[in-house]
């Protein structure tokens, strides 16, 4: 089965009642026995729920895994994961990964007892060197959040086998559409539902794929035994999110493509960040591994001739919001928002300035995106 038809039809039928040709959402927290050891495969919401497995088997046949969780989350999802491992244990990630997971390992995890080393993850050099005798995972976010660096997912799952390390791939960014981290050997990918995979900004949700059945099934017991599971009415939000993936990443896409050009061109612009772009310095990269170059555009505003709020105040059609995903376009400034709880410190180490701008192009009609900033940009 091709992946737009996994995507409509996986996962999907579960009423047998009235031959329902979407899932119905299961809203109940308890399934009856039909006697004393016997029921239909469900009992507590918790455990389990028929519209959440449903979600639950279309994201594992969209990512090419064999089963998946799904949290209430991206941030329960991670947390999850990290639960994998115990205190002493090392972990390596990138830099600049998204705030909130940067936040979890350094201000929950690492007092904790668990240790992290923060590494230039294009540099596999750098990944090599970081390695310990404790490393115990790898977590990889690629594209980079908000700067599009790519990493060689391959090159990191080749230098995590030889040493037994397991390795995590955040894959909100590109979703399966453009990304499917499980081929190139990576053992686990997380998602926040919440961006790219609902599409439509109107839920917050998580997701964690396995490779292989022991990590699903230790996962779904960490789910269920800390109280992660993603409600029913959610992960049907989702599910019908899911089915126009592909045609939302491509139209995501399209827009991203001539906003990074347009922006390119701009006086007022400094540098612009998008892999779709030649000025990325890693095209032969992005080609082996990515099958498209997703909707996030990132650049760096002359703030001296344009300020920045300035220019967020005459923008009519992006919402000034954190957040990404959604059919409708937003931007915002990572240094004052999305990336604020890195602090200077690590804002000032993943490079993120206070005339960095990131942008989620939506799925409006491009001309009017470009119009409206070009418009913002004479500031
Ligand atoms: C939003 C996001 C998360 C966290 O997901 P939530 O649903 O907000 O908890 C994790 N990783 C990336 C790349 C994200 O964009």
């Amino acid at each position: 089965m091709k992946f737009r038809t996994k995507a409509v039809h996986t996962g999907t039928k579960k009423d047998t009642t009235f031959n329902a040709v979407t899932t119905p959402i299961y809203a109940t927290s308890v399934f009856s026995f039909d006697e004393l050891g016997k029921n239909k495969g469900y009992d507590y919401t918790r455990s389990g729920n028929p519209t959440r497995t449903a979600l639950e088997e279309n994201i594992a046949a969209l990512e090419g895994g064999v089963g998946c969780s799904i949290t209430t989350t991206g941030m329960a999802a991670t947390t999850t994961v990290m639960l994998l491992l115990k205190p002493g244990d090392h972990i390596v990630a990138n830099t600049d990964i998204y705030g909130g997971t940067y936040r979890l390992f350094d201000q929950v995890l690492k007092p904790l007892g668990y240790k992290f080393t923060f590494i230039d993850m294009t540099d596999l050099d750098a990944v090599k060197e970081s390695v310990t005798p404790e490393t115990k995972m790898i977590w990889i976010e690629t594209p980079s959040n908000p700067f599009l660096h790519i990493t060689d997912i391959a090159g990191v799952v080749a230098i995590a086998k030889n040493n037994k390390i397991l390795t995590v791939a955040d894959n909100t960014f590109l979703s399966p559409y453009f990304q499917k981290p499980l081929e190139l050997g990576v053992d686990i990918v997380i998602h926040s539902t919440t961006k790219y995979l609902n599409g439509h900004s109107d839920v917050v949700g998580g997701a964690i794929v396995y490779s292989t059945k022991e990590l699903q099934e230790r996962g779904n017991f960490l789910v269920n035994a800390t109280g992660v599971a993603g409600s029913p009415f959610d992960s049907w939000l989702v599910s019908r999110g899911v089915k126009t993936l592909a045609l939302r990443m491509e139209a995501h896409q399209k827009n991203a493509q001539a906003i990074a050009e347009f922006l390119e061109s701009n006086k007022n612009v400094k540098r612009v960040y998008y892999p779709g772009l030649g000025s990325h310095p890693q095209q032969d990269l992005i080609k082996k591994q990515m099958t498209g170059f997703g909707g996030i555009v990132t650049f760096e505003l002359d703030t001296a001739k344009v300020p920045l709020k300035t220019f967020f105040k005459k923008l009519k059609y992006f919402s000034l919001t954190v957040s990404l995903g959604g059919v409708e376009s937003l931007i915002e400034a990572p240094w004052f928002m999305s990336h604020a709880s890195m602090g200077k410190d690590g804002l000032k180490n993943s490079g993120i300035t206070e005339e960095v701008v990131r942008i989620s192009a939506g799925i409006e009609d491009a001309e009017d995106l470009i119009e409206d900033l070009a418009n913002a940009l004479k500031g």
